[in-house]
């Protein structure tokens, strides 16, 4: 019996217990699932929200609900924080509701030591699982309906890639789809390679497969999701490339709009670079980590690239692609950053001048390399931190208006919750435009003059 069908046998078996219990209570059972961190856990989010709405809940937004499972994430320190204050909000609820089933999966519960704490000091929550085996949610779930008994079922790692999982997407036009889990790179600041396990990719069949029954199912937009996309196709049986793949996936018909994250710049080829410059289909965004623009501290975060050859790569980038939109993510206060380093990644900020850059402050994570080296005063990555979104705000002002006046492509996404008749969408490049319309536009790419730029969106009119 494959891991699938496993599954689906005990999705059926808490199918009947469910649909029991609602009989006995004389209304439905609800499920609640709150998803922190990045695009990979918003993705599993989708597929535990899959597996609890086959076998039979209902779902709701309320954390007051018969399950609520938290999806972690432990990239930052204060992640593990927010997690533990809705614990304790939940827990006063759960007393006066007893039956309320409490679950914690994800990042955060692949650090022994929050499991431990879990375990030992929280033990109003009911079953604790990780990032590798979120395809057996219906079993811990049902075992432990089953059994009265606390569910523990961390794996440390896995090679295990299940496919078919149900998934319910929070679009109907858009969805996120995972090539490769895990990550190889340990980068001495990130916790991932922990917590995510080693690289594995997924058969490129049943990558263009899950695609095409989206695209049966109305999707028009993909997001290519995996920590370094770049290196994918390297574990494979028969070893393809990321651009290989991408050219199978430009064939599908019903796709329009194909995205990926998160590209890695030691491995972003030139023959992804001339795919995408060929690509009817690949939008023109690109989501490259710098991380820091000095080569002493790019060493000591095991990056595997210089300033120079960053550099070099944007520029082979927009030559080939010159519309192309670049954003990346910066760490400020990386252990033992001197003002040299940071004037190294202004300079590298000033001279790219990137559409967006996301930037964090170095936290320490436990157990990674960086960890162990001395830290940066606070007072001082302040400023530095304060300084480098000053310059990225000067840019993005400056850079995202240079469309203004030009007619382009929007994939209409949602009414702006904050002005009736009024839409928001998304160019090809990633950037927002706010224009009049009728939500029937909603999933459908239409023609919008761009009149007027606020910095990080447009605001535009229908030229249909
Ligand atoms: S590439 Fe580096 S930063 Fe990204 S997930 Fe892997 S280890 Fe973390």
């Amino acid at each position: 019996m494959t891991e699938s069908d496993r599954q689906k046998f005990y999705t059926d078996q808490l199918r009947a217990l469910v649909s029991e219990k609602e009989t006995a209570l004389g209304r439905r059972l609800t499920f609640c699932v709150v998803t922190f961190g990045c695009q990979m856990n918003a993705r599993d989010s989708e597929k535990l929200t899959g597996i609890l709405t086959e076998a039979g809940y209902k779902e709701t937004d309320s954390e007051q609900a018969d399950f609520v499972l938290y999806n972690t994430c432990t990239v930052r320190e204060n992640a593990n924080e927010r997690l533990y204050g809705r614990l304790g909000h939940l827990n006063h609820y759960k007393k006066s509701h007893p039956e309320t089933v409490i679950a914690v999966c994800g990042c955060m519960m692949q650090e022994p030591a929050e499991v431990e704490n879990v375990r030992n000091k929280l033990t109003f929550v009911d079953i604790v699982f990780g990032t590798h085996n979120i395809f057996k949610l219906a079993e811990l779930l049902y075992t432990h309906l089953s059994t009265g008994e606390r569910v523990f079922d961390v794996w440390e790692d896995t090679d295990l890639i299940v496919e078919d999982l149900p998934s319910k997407r929070k679009y109907s036009f858009k969805s996120g789809v995972n090539i490769m889990f895990g990550c190889n790179n340990f980068c001495s600041y990130c916790i991932v390679p922990y917590v995510r396990g080693r690289e594995r990719s997924r058969k490129p069949e049943d990558i263009i497969s899950e695609i095409k029954a989206l695209a049966d199912d109305g999707v028009v937009e993909i997001m290519l999701l995996g920590q370094n996309v770049n290196s994918y196709g390297k574990n494979l049986g028969h070893p393809i490339t990321f651009a290989q793949l991408m050219k199978q996936i430009e064939e599908i018909d019903g796709i329009k709009r194909i995205r990926f994250m998160t590209s890695h710049p030691k491995d972003l080829s030139d023959e992804l670079i001339e795919t995408m410059a060929e690509s009817k289909k690949i939008c023109r965004h690109l989501h490259l980590p710098l991380q820091s623009g000095s080569s002493r501290v790019l060493k000591a975060m095991n990056r595997h690239y210089t300033k120079e050859q960053y550099l070099d790569l944007v520029d082979r980038i927009k030559t080939a692609i010159p519309d192309i939109s670049l954003t990346t993510d910066i760490i400020v206060g990386f252990p033992g950053e001197t003002e040299e380093d940071f004037e190294e990644t202004l300079d590298v900020v000033k001279k790219i001048r990137f559409d967006n850059a996301f930037t964090f402050i170095y936290s320490k994570r436990d157990g990674t390399a960086a960890a162990k080296l001395p830290q940066v005063p606070e007072d001082v990555i302040k400023d530095r931190f304060n300084r480098l979104l000053s310059l990225v705000q000067k840019n993005t002002s400056e850079v995202c208006g240079r469309d203004i006046g030009k007619v382009v492509e929007v994939l209409t996404e949602e009414a702006d919750s904050r002005v009736e008749g009024m839409l928001t969408g998304r160019l090809s490049n990633n950037i927002m435009v706010h224009f009049e319309g009728d939500s029937s536009l909603i999933s459908r790419i239409v023609k919008v003059r761009l009149l007027e730029s606020k910095g990080f969106y447009y605001y535009g009119r229908l030229e249909e």
